[in-house]
């Protein structure tokens, strides 16, 4: 078992990440992609749970093929898997970012014309292929991505010059965690028109959600992200992934309030007289403010996250501090809990996804908020 950051007895929470179940999710994503094959999206530190041990576990998963954002992130990649093919969505920032992608042998993708002049005069070569590359084109999102007629413009240019090798054909989807929404299939139709222009290059248009719509939404790649990290990108469907990671905080004290007493910022006045537990994780940690709970003039309406101890749920109550959280014990009874003890604030007994809810948020802003404060266990590395 690997860990990271301060040690368990110098650290307010403890991150347990679960290496098995990140094997088994991608393999489960991979079986679902068939026959397009699927690559893994680590941006952001793969999803704030730690890029190299996640890309270690992806790689012996079977797994091949990697996103990045950015090019620091994937020269870091490129440090743990020597021979991994690794593509940076948007990071082509000029000639001395290209000398990074040289460095590492990263593919970019090209976003637009400012993207494909600096790979045409600063991008690598292949030994069989000069300047590989991977194409975005707008279908919706408006975000990154070229147009239809920048590709159709690009497309007969390079028939010309052959200056850039092409790869990979590539689209993101905006609706996809609503399978229902129009919005998926008229992306998936301009694309397969889109696709046609460079019809010898792979496709890929799927991130996690769209890889459970499933059928041409699927091409020749798919691209999960957060699915891997065992949070469910569907709403309305039962979550057939493992949990990856659980987010737990040691509890530093107990208090027993009146009813009338108030807590944490803005006082809160307390309606019953209540046991609280004092945890030393808050919103530097990741655990957002907007999780603050009810009597909170923040939250008239939602009640506010909750965490879970000793079989039990335990609402947050007044608002969440930077370094420490107060949770409502009462339910539990007198001396159920202890000083030393840890509240799970998500994981197997408390899906990530509920706390996203009652924060106002989704899970992947949850993820990548973790920070650095939190020990951390990684179990099955190096299986
Ligand atoms: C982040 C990202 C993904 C992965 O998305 P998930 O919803 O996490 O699966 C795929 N494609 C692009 C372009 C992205 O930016």
């Amino acid at each position: 078992m690997a860990a990271g950051g301060p040690g368990p007895h110098l650290a307010g929470g403890r991150l347990t990440i679960d290496l098995a179940a990140l094997a088994w999710n991608y393999r489960f994503l991979a079986q679902r992609s068939a026959p397009a094959q699927a690559a893994a999206v680590v941006k952001a530190d793969a999803y704030g749970l730690g890029l190299a041990p996640a890309a270690r576990t992806l790689w012996q998963a079977g797994c091949r093929r990697f996103f990045v954002a950015l090019p620091h992130e994937g020269l870091a990649l490129r440090a743990v898997l020597p021979e991994a093919e690794i593509f940076v969505f948007n990071g082509l920032f000029g000639a001395e970012a290209a000398a990074a992608y040289r460095r590492g042998r990263l593919i970019p993708v090209l976003n637009g014309q400012s993207d494909l002049s600096v790979w045409e005069a600063h991008g690598w070569d292949a030994p069989d292929r000069p300047r590989p590359c991977a194409l975005h084109v707008e279908t919706g999102m408006n975000r990154l991505g070229m147009t239809g007629e920048e590709l159709r413009a690009l497309a007969t240019e390079n028939a010309l010059t052959q200056a850039l090798s092409p790869l990979l054909i590539l689209s993101h989807l905006a609706c996809a965690d609503t399978p229902d929404h129009p919005m998926n299939r008229r992306q998936c139709e301009s694309f397969q028109a889109l696709r046609a222009v460079f019809p010898e290059i792979e496709s890929s248009l799927a991130n996690s959600a769209g890889i459970f719509l499933g059928g041409d939404f699927l091409c020749d790649l798919t691209r999960p992200g957060i699915a891997l990290f065992g949070a469910m990108p569907v709403g309305g469907m039962e979550n057939p992934l493992r949990p990856v990671v659980t987010a737990e905080a040691r509890i530093s004290q107990i208090k027993r309030l009146r009813a009338g007493e108030t807590a944490s910022y803005g006082a809160a006045p307390l309606a019953r007289d209540t046991i609280v537990a004092v945890a030393a994780v808050g919103y530097a940690d990741g655990y957002l403010r907007a999780a603050s709970g009810s009597g909170v003039p923040l939250r008239k309406v939602v009640p506010g996250a909750a965490g879970f101890i000793h079989g039990k749920e335990a609402p947050v109550i007044g608002r969440v501090t930077m370094d420490l959280t107060l949770f409502d014990v009462t339910a539990l009874g007198p001396d159920a809990v202890a000083v030393g003890d840890h509240i799970e604030l998500f994981g197997p007994n408390m899906p990530i996804e509920r706390v996203a809810e009652a924060t106002g948020t989704i899970a992947y802003e949850l993820l990548t908020a973790i920070g650095h404060r939190y020990h951390r266990e990684y179990l099955g590395d190096g299986l």
